[in-house]
């Protein structure tokens, strides 16, 4: 474990001592005067002023200590606050994790309630697109990584960190990445920096976070624990959180009130109405689907128009614990979907089909979604008015869904649920799901291309509470099936 570089050290903004603790870090942020301080041969260089910490909860944190997959220890050494340059304000957090008995160490985020990590792999010999080149939904070919799908491109910035690092972050300058996915859950990042340096790759997967078990005791995945509330800034009601560490708006169930929620409270931002119909899965409501405890947090209502009218769906977001993350229902004309996200890698798009998993997806339609109402806790700056480009394709009553926002496509598998199995997964009242009044009185219906849903949604309607669960061959009406939207949040 010895290294070449000084372990003792001052700092040369303020002068007060400093430890590196890892050998494979090339910077730390002074406790003091909270500048980031980059070792190089030559000696210590003051880089920056860091902004200060905004709290994100997590198990994590700089001093945590535990096993890998119950066998290597591991510490997280450090922690960095990012955020878009085009979304200042809503920071993410990664850990910078080391394994002292290797000299190893990786990367572990959180974001849109799944984990991932990764770790520094060489360019592949063939080098990697300019980042003006990409685009999201493109594939990518990386040499000997395979082939990957741009999930997202963008520039961030950092703006807060703490304890050592494995490079140096000046604090506030834009640089460019891509997000990217790959089969099976693979995740990777190209990090361009400011340009100026040859991008650099990191490749992971999304993980279970129990991996790690911390030896303080604390289960990594105690997010049941984790439900604080925060009070509403406008109507002073009590509103529950469910994922703190992810969530960046809140809309007030009571009031309506929009608030970002920042240092563990809101800030109001602006009111919005109030759905016209309640949500048949109350927020707040627990149950068991298909084997994962999950729990309503955001009912949603969206839409899209085509020829000339309006059509209406309902949404409703669950969080499934840190292993699966977040889930979405959706219904339209007392059909329900469940909606699963895909790893991008896992989805290729080729002219009017999509495949997954050996199977073919046809091109269904294509529709301009946009937030109509919406209530409760959202892990991006969701907006009404705000809207993607939802493509579905269809095999059978499956759908897969690509939903594209300008730096960001996200994929997700939209499959037929009874109704009634929901009344049992959520020990609910058995009643009709709403009507399809939507508030503005036209008609829900599939989003393209339905005719005469009119006529249908009363016959729906009125079998609805006898029938409900026989509802396995929902083809027809569901339009805009649509998986979680994507712009924003998290990583
Ligand atoms: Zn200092
Ligand atoms: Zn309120």
């Amino acid at each position: 474990m010895s290294t070449p570089l000084d372990r003792q050290a001052t700092c040369p903004q303020c002068g007060a001592p400093m430890t590196f603790r890892f050998a494979g870090a090339a910077a730390q942020v002074c406790k003091h005067c909270n500048f980031i301080v980059a070792r190089t041969d030559r000696g210590l260089t003051a880089v920056g002023r860091m902004g200060d910490l905004v709290e994100i909860p997590s198990p994590l944190g700089v001093g945590v200590s535990g096993r890998w997959q119950g066998r290597e220890p591991f510490l997280v050494d450090g922690r960095v606050q990012v955020d878009r340059v085009d979304a200042p304000g809503a920071p993410w957090q990664e850990f910078f994790v080391t394994f002292p008995q290797t000299g190893k160490w990786c990367w572990v985020a959180a974001a849109q309630g799944r984990w991932y990590s990764t770790t520094e792999m060489e360019l592949p010999p063939g080098g990697v697109p300019r980042l003006e080149q990409l685009r999201p939904g493109a594939a990518i070919d990386l040499g000997p990584y395979g082939r990957w799908t741009v999930a997202e491109v963008g520039r961030r910035r950092v703006v807060s960190a703490e304890g050592e690092l494995p490079r140096v972050a000046p604090p506030g300058m834009p640089t460019g990445y891509a997000d990217l996915g790959g089969p099976d859950g693979a995740f990777a990042t190209l990090d361009y920096g400011d340009g100026a340096r040859p991008p650099e790759l990191f490749v992971g997967r999304q993980i279970d976070p129990a991996v790690m078990t911390l030896d303080s005791g604390i289960p990594v995945a105690a997010v049941e624990a984790e439900v604080t509330s925060v009070v509403c800034p406008n109507c002073g009601g009590n509103l529950p959180i469910v994922t703190p560490g992810q969530t960046e708006r809140i809309v007030c169930r009571y009031c309506g009130m929009v608030s970002d929620l920042a240092h563990g409270a809101l800030r109001a931002l602006r009111p919005a109405p109030k759905p016209p119909t309640d949500p048949f899965i109350p927020l707040g409501a627990e149950g068991t689907l298909r084997g994962n405890r999950v729990i309503c947090i955001a009912y949603l209502i969206r839409g899209c128009t085509v020829d000339g009218e309006r059509y209406r769906w309902r949404e409703y977001l669950l969080y499934a614990g840190p292993r699966v993350g977040y889930l979405w229902l959706m219904e339209e004309d007392g059909d329900w979907k469940i909606v699963s996200p895909l790893a991008p890698g896992d989805v290729r798009v080729v002219g009017n089909f999509a495949g997954y998993r050996g199977r073919n997806f046809t091109f269904k339609q294509r529709v301009s979604a946009s937030v109509e109402y919406v209530v409760g806790e959202l892990y991006w700056r969701v907006e009404v008015g705000e809207s993607v480009e939802a493509t579905d394709y269809q095999d059978g009553g499956d759908l897969v869904s690509v939903e594209r926002a300008p730096t960001e496509v996200t994929y997700s598998l939209c499959e037929p649920i009874g109704a009634m199995d929901l009344v049992g997964a959520f020990g609910l009242q058995a009643r009709s799901p709403p009507p399809n009044t939507g508030g503005g009185g036209a008609t829900a219906g599939g989003c393209a291309g339905s005719v005469g849903m009119i006529v249908i949604i009363v016959i729906v309607l009125v079998v609805l509470s006898v029938l409900m669960d026989g509802c396995d061959g929902c083809v027809g009406g569901g339009g805009g099936g649509f998986g979680g939207p994507s712009f924003g949040g998290g990583k």
